[in-house]
């Protein structure tokens, strides 16, 4: 079972940020910045362009909600979305997620 499966089953711990039946929201272990976040579908699935349309549309529809949710509750001045397919655009977990991250100025990376 693939490593973000094994979190959406919770066989290991995540940080929970949201979750409803098709989708779980969970904060990065390896923070870009502060509030890093991975909204992912509980079906596995390998990457964007391999996602059901339904899910995918159910995905991006909690991607828009916590976009909205980080830039009115943290303080991000903006935030980056997006989502790498296969290992030639940095694909490290082959199970599709959308990462969510907050920018919070030019030198706001976590050490
Ligand atoms: P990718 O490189 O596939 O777009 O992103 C995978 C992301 O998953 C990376 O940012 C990495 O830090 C994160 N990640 C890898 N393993 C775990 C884990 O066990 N828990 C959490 N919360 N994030 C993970
Ligand atoms: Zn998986």
């Amino acid at each position: 079972m693939c490593i973000f499966c094994q979190i959406i089953q919770k066989e290991i711990p995540g940080q929970v940020i949201y979750e409803d039946e098709q989708v779980l929201a969970i904060l990065d272990i390896s923070q870009v910045t502060k509030g890093h976040t991975l909204v992912m579908p509980k079906k596995h699935t390998a990457d964007l362009v391999d996602c059901d349309e339904e899910i995918y549309q159910h995905v991006m529809k909690v991607v828009k909600k916590l976009s909205a949710h980080i830039l009115e509750k943290t303080g991000a001045a903006g935030l980056n979305v997006l989502s790498n397919i296969h290992e030639a655009a940095g694909q490290t977990v082959e199970h599709f997620h959308v990462h969510l991250i907050p920018r919070y100025d030019e030198n706001d990376a976590v050490e």
